[in-house]
């Protein structure tokens, strides 16, 4: 996609700074970034934020995640063309768009509890004429049993802890990154293998919305 100049240079910025600060390590993932513009994904009145390394509001007391933490949990999860993957949280749409980039032949279905969001992200994806994303009004916490199993899931919501329809509904091999705590969040990233889960990395001091619903906050 061509994007204007001003959004350019400061998404250049945005790039470079995480960089510097190995946010952002994979070319692939810089690529994404650079194909999937967020000020598409950001409401009207906080344009001229949108390459700020900040989460922002979008609707329903909800946020865009921070550019920083996009990247980085995008490299954890290590996407391969053609992957079956779920998302929990679609919020403004950002993240599964990257996500659907580096899929390319494969399907993103991603969850959101709010209506409004749901139409907010669709109404950004198809911005970027994106066709291999889902967005599905429901309660995240229960995972989408119709499109299991799935090679990656990520939440991009706190979790007391993991739900366990998502671990059930990924793949042998397959990898989940969710953030678990309650106040502050440790990024965490698991594999399903034949003997069973493994933790594969887990970083502190995180700080997301939370995941409501069945399997989430009460
Ligand atoms: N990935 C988003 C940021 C999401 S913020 C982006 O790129 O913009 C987390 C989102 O999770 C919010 O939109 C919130 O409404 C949603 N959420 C919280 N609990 C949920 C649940 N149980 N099921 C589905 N969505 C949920």
């Amino acid at each position: 996609m061509k994007i204007e100049k001003k959004y350019q240079t400061a998404l250049n910025d945005l790039i470079c700074h995480l960089r510097n600060s190995r946010f952002l390590t994979d070319d692939r993932v810089e690529t994404a970034f650079r194909n999937i513009p967020r000020h598409v994904f950001v409401p009207e009145s906080e344009l001229d934020c949108a390459y700020y390394n900040e989460p922002l509001p979008i609707m329903k007391n909800q946020t865009i995640s921070q550019p920083g933490v996009v990247s980085r949990m995008t490299e954890w999860l290590d996407v391969k063309n053609g992957q079956n993957i779920l998302e929990i949280g679609t919020g403004s749409g950002w993240q599964s768009a990257i996500l659907s980039y580096l899929t390319d032949q494969g399907t993103v279905y991603s969850i959101e509890r709010h209506p409004e969001l749901v139409k907010f992200a669709q109404d950004n994806l198809k911005k970027l004429k994106i066709k291999n994303v889902h967005v599905i009004l429901g309660d995240g916490s229960l995972g989408y049993s119709k499109a299991a199993p799935y090679d990656r899931i990520i939440v991009t919501a706190a979790c007391t802890e993991i739900p366990l329809p998502l671990l059930e509904q990924l793949n042998e091999n397959g990898l989940l990154l969710a953030p678990v705590g309650d106040e502050s969040q440790s990024l965490i990233l698991l594999q399903k293998t034949a003997k069973g889960i493994v933790e594969i990395k887990n970083q502190s001091s995180y700080v997301f919305v939370p995941l409501l619903g069945k399997f989430g906050k009460k």
